[in-house]
Order: structure tokens, then C-alpha cells, then sequence
């Protein structure tokens, strides 16, 4: 494959999300000597990478699975994420579900509807949930190496559940998320204002060292 619009790229983020791909260039905008974020920081469409089935159960464990696969089959390191939402009064559901809670993948309307009937019942003191993440970087022959490079880091945005969806904004359960300590939902966020305290920009911002280091032993391993 060719890249003439810049340099090759070198770090590859698993998913099809561009809003997920600009929060993780601008996390890592100056922070890697010689790294051209715009053309060396891509998502899986532009080097194809494959899509990986999330069969883990734990968010940790599907994004290590995806980081480790996209990073063996395109050759860069590679960065995934997992993340849902944790229900307290469902003892963490829906969770690794949080995309098929309605039994259709990626149907957020039916998703946020069914859970709002679920708890129609529960009174507001116990409406408490969060948005849970976590992010792993795999480098690539790291598997072979028994993985012992890999890392996994987590974020949490804590809030409770509104019973209406409130706000346009956002995706996925985001109307009816209101974030600890503020009086809108999530959905009623500006994306700069959602990013600073999300669950994904914590476990990105709290992953960097490690994207940091597996740049740099990818350099090496490349040099060896
Ligand atoms: P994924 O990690 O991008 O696959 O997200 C899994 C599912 O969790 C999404 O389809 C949403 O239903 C939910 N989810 C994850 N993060 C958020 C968020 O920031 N806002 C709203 N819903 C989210």
C-alpha cells in the first residue's frame, strides 16, 4: 500500500470510529519526537486492518484480544478499546453487551430503550452507572514473545441514569448518562467538554507512556 499524502503509517487504531481517531491524534500530538500524527496515526480503514470478533469477556481482555490481532496483521503497533456502560442495580450489566443489549448490534435507540424499561421501577438513589473503558497497545511479534509488553489501561465516567433521554449529541447511551456533579447528560456535552472527563479519553490519557515505549521498541525491533 501507498501512502503519498506523508510519511507511513506507524500506529494504527482498531476501529472504524473517526471521533475515537481524532481524540487519540490530539492525545498524541506532540508527544513523540518525529511522530506526524495526521498521516502516521490511522485508523483500521486506511491500512485494512481486519475487524476482530470481541469474544473476551471482560472489556480488558477485547481490547487486548483486538490490539494484539490488528497489530500482528498489519505489521504497526496498534492500539483497541472496549467500553460500555456498568449498571449498579444490574451488577455491572450491561457491560460488554452495552452495543447487543437489545439483541441487534449497534441499535442504540432499541438498546436505551430497553434498559430505560428495565429500570423503570428504580427510584433515583440507585440509579447510579458508568461508563467503563479499557484500552490495551500491542506491538507487533509481541505474541510471539509471550506478550510480555503488553499493557491494558482503564478510565470510568461515573454518573447516574436519567429516566428520558435528554440531548442530541453523542452516541450509544449517552442521553441518559449525567455525569457525577453536572446537570446535563452526556448527549447535552460539547465532544470537547465529553472527552475531558470520558471514561475512553482517561484510559487513552492514562495508556500514553505505554504507546510511548511500544513506539519506541518498534523502531528498535524494525532496526534489529
Ligand atoms: P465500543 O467500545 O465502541 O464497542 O462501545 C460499546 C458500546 O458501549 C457502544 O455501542 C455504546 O452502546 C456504549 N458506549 C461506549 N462508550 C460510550 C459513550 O461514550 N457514550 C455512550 N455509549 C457508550
Amino acid at each position: 500500500m501507498t501512502h503519498a499524502a506523508g510519511p507511513a503509517p506507524v500506529l494504527v487504531l482498531a476501529t472504524h470510529n473517526k471521533g475515537k481517531l481524532s481524540e487519540l491524534r490530539e492525545l498524541l500530538r506532540g508527544q513523540v519526537p518525529g511522530l506526524d500524527v495526521d498521516t502516521q496515526v490511522v485508523d483500521a480503514g486506511a491500512v485494512g486492518a481486519p475487524d476482530v470478533a470481541e469474544t473476551g469477556v471482560t472489556f480488558a481482555e477485547n481490547s487486548l484480544l483486538k490490539a494484539r490481532a490488528v497489530a500482528e496483521a498489519t505489521g504497526l503497533v496498534a492500539i483497541a478499546d472496549d467500553s460500555g456502560l456498568a449498571v449498579d442495580v444490574l451488577g455491572g450489566a450491561p457491560g460488554i453487551f452495552s452495543a447487543r443489549w437489545s439483541g441487534r448490534h449497534g441499535d442504540d435507540a432499541a438498546n436505551l430503550r430497553l434498559l430505560l424499561a428495565q429500570l423503570a421501577e428504580v427510584p433515583d438513589e440507585y440509579r447510579g452507572a458508568a461508563f467503563v473503558c479499557a484500552a490495551a497497545v500491542a506491538v507487533p511479534g509481541q505474541a510471539a514473545d509471550g506478550g510480555g509488553r503488553e499493557v491494558v489501561e482503564y478510565g470510568q465516567l461515573e454518573g447516574s441514569l436519567l429516566r428520558e433521554p435528554r440531548g442530541e449529541g453523542g452516541f450509544g447511551y449517552d442521553p441518559v448518562l449525567q455525569p457525577s456533579g453536572l446537570d446535563r447528560s452526556c448527549a447535552e456535552l460539547s465532544p470537547e467538554e465529553k472527552n475531558a472527563i470520558s471514561h475512553r479519553g482517561q484510559a487513552f490519557r492514562a495508556l500514553l507512556p505505554a504507546i510511548v515505549e511500544a513506539l519506541a521498541e518498534h523502531r528498535r525491533r524494525e532496526q534489529a
